[in-house]
């Protein structure tokens, strides 16, 4: 497992290959520790906390974009070491009640976890000095939050798997996916003003607006492959 420095104080974690699909996890610096946007699927959860401690920033947040495994699963690692894990309220629901967060056929094979902070509105967190701007873009699935904030003076959006490089539409197999949703969320984020864009598997410095340009156009005329292919993983080894 690695950081790889973004900017001074944004960094993406690279974990190692495993058995799960994994996201893009994204680690934000303050003042006084660090928070991540999304936590991946658990298998690199000790090591990233060890890894952030050693920073001198040790994590104490996560901000989910939703309940998908490769995003959350590993969240019950992190509250039991003290670390406060924020979502949408459905998305909430959903890691409580372990529905959909897996590929919901093995509800069984996770524990559920207790989001300490649901997110109702649309609203602004403030870790410390830094200010999470929280914005619903359901479609993905009905959960999904985006989260923009200011990382020294550059303002990043992070979007989970609303959209994907070159407005293409990431998986599309949810039992809450909604397109339309998907558009017009994408056509309220399109309002925002933005530098960087961070999403769930890609992000991009300089195309972001474009990729979301991009999503609409596509969207709208019927030109997205809709992938809802259906991979069976093997949980046993994530319940812990
Ligand atoms: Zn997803």
């Amino acid at each position: 497992m690695e950081l790889i420095k973004i900017t001074k104080k944004l960094f993406l974690v690279r974990c190692k290959e495993n058995k799960l699909p994994e996201c893009n996890i994204y680690g934000v610096l303050y003042s006084k520790g660090s928070f991540l946007i999304d936590c991946g699927n658990g298998f690199s959860a000790k090591e990233m906390i060890e890894k952030f401690r050693e920073t001198k920033h040790p994590i104490t947040h996560i901000f989910l974009t939703h309940c998908h495994f490769d995003h959350s699963l590993g969240a019950g690692i992190f509250k039991r070491e003290g670390i406060k894990i924020i979502s949408h309220i459905n998305a909430a629901t959903s890691l409580k009640e372990e529905i959909f967060r897996v590929w919901y056929e093995h509800p069984e094979k996770v524990k559920p976890v207790e989001v300490d902070i649901e997110l109702k509105k649309e609203e602004e967190v403030n870790i410390e000095e830094m200010k999470i701007k929280t914005i619903y873009t359901p479609g993905h699935t009905s959960g999904s939050m985006s989260y923009l904030i200011e990382i020294e003076g550059k303002r990043c959006l992070f979007t989970g798997d609303l959209i994907a490089e070159e407005g293409e539409l990431p998986w599309a197999g949810s039992i809450d996916f909604n397109m339309e949703k998907v558009i017009s969320s994408l056509e309220k984020i399109d309002k925002i003003d933005f530098d960087y864009l961070f999403g769930g598997h890609w992000y991009s410095l300089k195309d972001g607006k474009k990729w979301i340009e991009e999503g609409i156009e596509k969207g709208k005329r019927g030109k997205w492959k809709i992938d809802k292919s259906f991979k069976e993983y093997n949980l046993e080894e994530v319940k812990k």
